[in-house]
Parts: C-alpha cells; sequence; structure tokens
C-alpha cells in the first residue's frame, strides 16, 4: 500500500527512472494520441473474456489481440507489465515515471486491456493525485470495479476521466449507471461517432475530449 503522504519530489529520495521502468515496464506510445499511455494484454481482461464469446459485442472485434499486438516483443511487454502491477511500489514507480516521462500533460491507461480489480484502480487513483498537473482517461469495461471503489471512496481526483465503455458495437452508452456513479462514457458506432481522428489521418491532433469531462460521451468510429 502506497504511503497516501507521499508526493512527487519525495519520491525522488526513494525512486529513480531505472528502478521505475523495472517495475512498471516501458509506457506504451499509441500511434493515435498525443502521450504515452499504460497498457496490459487483452487476454487478462475480465468482462472482454466473456463478451469475445458475444457476436456484436465490441470484444467479439478486439483489435488487442491480433496485429501488433501478437507479436512476440509486443507481447512480451505487455506480460511484464501486467506482472508488475502485482509489485507493491507500483503506484509509486508508475506515479515517478509519469511524472519523468509525461511532458504532454495527457496520459491514458489501458489501450490493451482493463481494470483487473479494486486494487488496481486504487493504485491508478494514487499515480492521479500524485500528479495533479497532468489529465488522466481512463477508459474501462468493469462497471462493478469502478462502483465497488466510489461506493468506498466517493469521487475520482478532478484530473482523472473515467470512462464506462459500451459493451456493444452501436449500443447504447451506459449513462445512466456513469450518472450514478459520477463517471462519463464512450461507446463504438458505425453512423454519428463523435471522434474525429478518422477525419484527420487517425491522429487526436488537437482534440483532447477522451479526456474532458464536460464532454459526457465519445463515440469511436467502428472499425
Ligand atoms: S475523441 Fe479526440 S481525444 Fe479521443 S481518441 Fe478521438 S481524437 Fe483522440
Amino acid at each position: 500500500m502506497i504511503n497516501t503522504q507521499l508526493t512527487l519530489p519525495s519520491l525522488s529520495q526513494t525512486m529513480d527512472k531505472k528502478l521505475a521502468i523495472s517495475i512498471v515496464g516501458n509506457f506504451s506510445k499509441p500511434s493515435k494520441m498525443p502521450c504515452y499511455g499504460f497498457s496490459i494484454s487483452a487476454k487478462y481482461c475480465k468482462t472482454g473474456q466473456k463478451l469475445r464469446k458475444v457476436p456484436g459485442s465490441v470484444c467479439s472485434k478486439c483489435y488487442a489481440l491480433k496485429g501488433r499486438y501478437s507479436f512476440a516483443k509486443v507481447r512480451n511487454a505487455l506480460e511484464r507489465r501486467f506482472a508488475g502491477m502485482s509489485n507493491p511500489r507500483w503506484a509509486e514507480a508508475m506515479a515517478f515515471l509519469v511524472g519523468k516521462m509525461e511532458k504532454s500533460g495527457y496520459f491514458r491507461f489501458f489501450d490493451s486491456g482493463d481494470l483487473a480489480d479494486v486494487d488496481s484502480l486504487d493504485k491508478i487513483v494514487k499515480v492521479c493525485r500524485l500528479n495533479p498537473g497532468i489529465s488522466f482517461w481512463l477508459p474501462t469495461r468493469e462497471y462493478s470495479i469502478v462502483a465497488s471503489w466510489v461506493s468506498a471512496n466517493g469521487a475520482f481526483p478532478s484530473n482523472l476521466t473515467v470512462r464506462l465503455s459500451s459493451m456493444m458495437l452501436d449500443g447504447a452508452p451506459p449513462v445512466s449507471i456513469a450518472a450514478r456513479l459520477g463517471v462519463h462514457t464512450s461507446s463504438v458506432m458505425t453512423e454519428d461517432f463523435t471522434c474525429p481522428a478518422p477525419k484527420q489521418g487517425g491522429k487526436c491532433g488537437d482534440c483532447r475530449a477522451c479526456w474532458d469531462k464536460a464532454v459526457a460521451n465519445v463515440g469511436y468510429k467502428k472499425h
């Protein structure tokens, strides 16, 4: 359990970049995004594992189980990051590394993979609290993990935007659950998608809607 009195400067006394990378692994760098990300293998997605067998679900077309994600080098990096999350110093190492490396002011969790449990969400919240100058985006289909965390702790930090992702392609986003939990949503759509990336070379460009709490739902184009 991370010391709640810790600050980023005080972390520098007990953490360095080499040690932090040995615990966390290297960050991912999604080509679309303006920032680094943190990803683990999609094979560990709890809800995703069930959804993959459901025709028409977002996970039945999971991009994170094919293409470059199937290369041995990428697979090994994803496994290493997953194992690192069990390290008792993961939150400290992650907070240090984000503070040291992320210059864009933004960071994305889980460009592949999802929350494993309430403890992993708690560690992520601590990483966000230790980096108040950075905006974090956490997309997840683990609604019950988010609900358990909110029930025990209340609101998420202002610099963390949690988006409950829809389960089905062209399905309605889970707005009522999100409203009850004080979080946001995202969905995957054939038409009327709001994410501008497909119209701007597959890049975010100046858009930061995913991190923006004023944007209730982000609709991504179905691939
Ligand atoms: S909505 Fe904006 S920030 Fe989110 S993925 Fe699309 S382009 Fe990037």
